[in-house]
C-alpha cells in the first residue's frame, strides 16, 4: 500500500522518534508524534538523567542526512581516547585510533534531543504532541490508545518509545528483557576555578572490578560521571559518611573534585541497564493492506526494538541507523509501508544482535581489563598493526566507532584479518627458518 493518504504516527519524541519525523516529513509524509513528557525545551531535564552520550561515525552519518551534523558537533566535545585511572593511582591515556586523530564526541542527550525537536518542528507535515502518553496500539483496529483521552486512528505506527516501550508491551511479541545486576547513578565533577577539573579530551574510566565509573566532559566545563555498580551495593552506602569514606578509598583522585558527591548520591535515581531482544519488530493488523482498509502496521524503532547496555556507546548511534534504514527501505519500495518495514526489520536485526553482544563484552573490558599491562600491550600492538597495514587491519573499536560497516559484518571481518595475520606470521616465521637454513648452508659451503 502506498504511503499517500495514510495516517502515520510516531510514539516517542526521543532521539529516534524525532530523527524519523524529520526524515518522513522530508519525504512529504505527514506524521504526528506523541510524546508522554511535556516539551523538554520548556520543562528542562529531570534530575540525575542528564546523560551525555558518545556520538560517533554512525550517529554523525545519520545526523548528516538531515543537516544536523555540524550543529551537533558544535554542541559536542571530542574525546580522542580513554584516560584510565587505575586503583594504584596515576593515569594512562589510551588513544582510540592508531593515528590518535579520531575522536568520539561527548554530547548532552537533552541538548541533542532539543536540536532534533527543533528540526522536527520546523519540518512541514510534522506535528508534535506533548504530554500524550500512549498506552498501546490496537493493530487490528488501527488505533493508538492514549492515557486520559480517546483512542486515535493510525495506519502506520512507528514506536520509538524507548527501552520500556508501552507499544511493544501491547503487541504480544516475543520479548526478552535481560537486566544486568548493575545499575547506574550520575554524579558531577564541576569546573575547578572555571576550568575543567580533568582532561576534557578523554573519556575517563575508573575500572574497579565489580564497580566502574566513567566521566564525559560537558561544554560548561563540568563532567558527568556515571557510577556502575550492583544495585544492592548502591543501597549499602546509606549515610553521607559511608559515601564519602567509600569514595575516598576507591576513587581518591576524583572524590576531592566532587563537592556535591553526597547530595548527588542521595538524590539522583539509580537507573537500570537492560538488553532487549525482541522478534519480530513489526505487527500487522489482520486486515492491514486488504481492501477493507482496516488495521495498522506497527514497527519498533531504536531502544524499543533493541535496547543495549551503554558500554560501547552505541545505543543512540544504532537507533539513528534504524531511522536511516526505514527511510532507505521506503525509497526502495516506493513508499510501500508494509514491504518497507518488513525489509527494515530483516536488515537491522542481525546488526543489532551483534552490537548488543559487543556492548556486553565491552563492560568486562572496561571494568576489568583496561588497566592491565597485558591489555595495554595488546592495544599498542593493534595500533602498530593498523599503522603498518593501513586499511587492511582495522581494530574492532575502529570498525564500530569510526566506520559505518554494518555491525553484523564486523566479527567476520575481524576473523578474516586475524587469519591473514596468522598466515603472515607463520609465513614470516617459515621465511626466517628458511633464511637461517640457507645462510647456514651457504656459510658451510664457503671454503
Ligand atoms: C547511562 C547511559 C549511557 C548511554 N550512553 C550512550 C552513548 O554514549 N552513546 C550512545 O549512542 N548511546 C548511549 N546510550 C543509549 C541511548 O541513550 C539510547 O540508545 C537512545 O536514547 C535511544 O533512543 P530512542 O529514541 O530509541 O529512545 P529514548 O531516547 O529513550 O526516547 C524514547 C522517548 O519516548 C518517550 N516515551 C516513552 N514512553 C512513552 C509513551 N508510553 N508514550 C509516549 N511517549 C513515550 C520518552 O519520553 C522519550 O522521549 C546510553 C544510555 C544510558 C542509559
Amino acid at each position: 500500500m502506498a504511503s499517500e493518504g495514510e495516517r502515520v504516527a510516531i510514539v516517542g519524541a526521543g532521539l529516534a522518534g524525532c530523527l524519523l519525523a524529520v526524515l518522513l516529513g522530508r519525504r512529504g509524509v505527514p506524521v504526528t508524534v506523541y510524546e508522554r513528557r511535556p516539551d523538554p525545551r520548556i520543562a528542562g531535564a529531570e534530575r540525575g538523567r542528564s546523560i551525555n552520550l558518545a556520538i560517533s561515525a554512525r550517529g554523525l552519518a545519520a545526523l548528516d542526512q538531515v543537516g544536523l551534523r555540524d550543529q551537533s558537533l558544535k554542541q559536542a566535545l571530542p574525546m580522542h581516547g580513554r584516560m584510565v585511572h587505575p586503583r594504584a593511582g596515576g593515569t594512562n591515556f589510551q588513544p582510540y585510533s592508531a593515528d590518535g586523530e579520531r575522536a568520539i564526541n561527548s554530547i548532552s542527550r537533552a541538548e541533542l534531543n532539543r536540536s532534533l525537536l527543533d528540526a522536527a518542528e520546523a519540518t512541514p507535515g510534522v506535528t508534535l504532541r506533548f504530554s500524550q502518553r500512549v498506552s498501546g496500539v490496537d493493530a487490528d483496529a488501527g488505533t493508538i490508545l492514549l492515557d486520559d483521552a480517546d483512542s486515535e486512528p493510525a495506519d502506520v505506527v512507528l514506536a520509538g518509545d524507548g527501552a520500556y516501550s508501552a507499544v511493544r508491551g501491547s503487541l504480544a511479541l516475543d520479548v526478552d528483557a535481560d537486566f544486568l545486576e548493575h545499575g547506574y547513578r550520575e554524579l558531577t565533577v564541576p569546573p575547578k576555578d572555571g576550568e575543567f577539573a580533568l582532561d576534557p579530551d578523554a573519556l575517563h574510566i575508573w575500572p574497579r572490578g565489580t564497580s566502574m565509573m566513567i566521566a564525559l566532559p560537558n561544554l560548561d566545563r563540568s563532567f558527568t560521571c556515571t557510577l556502575f555498580w550492583p544495585k544492592d551495593e548502591f543501597h549499602a552506602l546509606d549515610t553521607p559518611d559511608k559515601v564519602t569514606a567509600y569514595f575516598e578509598e576507591h576513587y581518591p583522585d576524583v572524590a576531592s573534585l566532587m563537592p556535591d558527591l553526597t547530595d548527588d548520591y542521595e538524590h539522583n535515581p539509580i537507573g537500570s541497564l537492560v538488553t532487549v531482544r525482541c522478534w519480530p519488530w513489526t505487527r500487522y493488523g489482520t486486515r492491514y493492506g486488504t481492501r477493507y482498509g482496516d488495521g495498522a502496521v506497527v514497527a519498533l524503532v531504536g531502544d524499543a526494538a533493541h535496547a543495549i547496555v551503554p558500554f560501547f556507546g552505541q545505543g543512540a548511534n544504532c537507533a539513528f541507523e534504524d531511522c536511516i534504514e526505514i527511510d532507505r527501505c521506503l525509497t526502495e519500495t516506493d513508499g510501500d509501508w508494509s514491504r518497507a518495514l518488513s525489509l527494515y526489520q530483516e536488515r537491522r536485526k542481525a546488526n543489532t544482535d551483534v552490537i548488543a553482544e559487543m556492548a556486553l563484552d565491552n563492560f568486562i573490558e572496561m571494568r576489568d581489563r583496561v588497566s592491565s599491562p597485558v591489555y595495554r600491550a595488546k592495544q599498542a600492538t593493534t595500533h602498530a598493526l593498523e599503522r603498518r597495514l593501513a586499511g587492511r587491519y582495522v581494530s574492532r573499536y575502529e570498525l564500530v566507532s569510526f566506520s559505518t560497516l554494518p555491525y553484523a559484518e564486523i566479527p567476520a571481518r575481524i576473523r578474516r584479518q586475524n587469519r591473514v595475520l596468522a598466515a603472515a606470521a607463520a609465513g614470516a616465521a617459515l621465511a626466517g627458518i628458511a633464511a637461517v637454513a640457507l645462510t647456514g648452508r651457504a656459510v658451510r659451503r664457503r671454503p
